[in-house]
């Protein structure tokens, strides 16, 4: 039950890897992280803790990347498995979730009807699953939609197959902050993973939709109207 995502110019693996490790406090059983990679989205993931992970990633053949999200996960639906933790992967959508879909189990009845199953026991996957089905071709609408399916607490951190380089972030009750800084665009679960890079950070709305890359974040509210959010400043040392 924490995320981060990272879009900019330097190494997202060690933003992600710093990020999670500051959000342990959290509580977690399994961490993983996706990445864009040449324009293709890997997934590293584990059970256990972000040691784990970072073990794993560092075994990993080198990579450069400089957009991806990370999460540790408290498993609320479905056991302790590798399958289970998070990122998901359906179709173009690959995401990671803090919080419980609460309607996921009628989602995954309508999406059975269009022959969509998932692989994992997770309300997460059935979101990545919905998001996938209406996706067209229009991040925004497709997240637009989504908001309007999912009931529940959520806070997303999402990559599109087809939009390299760029983070769709969802909330509804679950928390996120973002700053932007030399380094990129970043977005966390609390602000202890931001205060390495910026001191100046925004909470995201409820309700609202942030795109990350690395030169900005744009927050958008329900009507797809651009929100200027307001800024808060972090006035402790570290
Ligand atoms: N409900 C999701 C799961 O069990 C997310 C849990 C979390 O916030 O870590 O996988």
């Amino acid at each position: 039950c924490g995320i981060i995502g990272f879009t900019g110019q330097s190494q997202a693996k060690n933003v992600l890897l710093e990020g999670l490790e500051s959000l342990e406090y959290r509580g977690y059983d399994s961490a993983g992280m996706a990445y864009f990679n040449d324009n293709v989205i890997h997934t590293i993931k584990t059970t256990g803790k972000v040691s784990s992970l970072r073990k794993k990633v560092e075994a990993a053949p080198k990579f450069h990347s400089t957009c991806g999200i990370g999460h540790t996960r408290w498993a609320t639906h479905g056991g302790v498995s590798h399958i289970n933790s998070h990122p998901h992967t359906f179709g173009k959508v690959t995401l990671i979730h803090n919080g419980i879909i609460e309607n996921y189990h009628e989602l995954e009845t309508m999406l059975a009807a269009e022959g969509k199953h998932p692989v994992s026991q997770t309300d997460t996957e059935i979101a990545a699953m919905l998001i996938d089905h209406l996706y067209q071709g229009n991040p925004m609408e497709a997240l637009k939609k989504t908001m309007e399916f999912l009931e529940g607490a959520y806070a997303f951190c999402i990559l599109l197959e087809d939009r390299p380089g760029v983070i769709y972030c969802l909330r509804n009750g679950s928390p996120l902050v973002a700053c932007h800084c030399e380094e990129g665009s970043i977005i966390a679960s609390d602000m202890v993973a931001l205060i390495k890079y910026s001191k100046e950070y925004f909470v995201l709305p409820e309700q609202h939709i942030a795109t990350l890359t690395k030169d900005q974040i744009t927050v958008f509210d329900i009507n797809d109207k651009v929100v200027t959010p307001k800024m808060l400043y972090m006035n402790w040392d570290i």
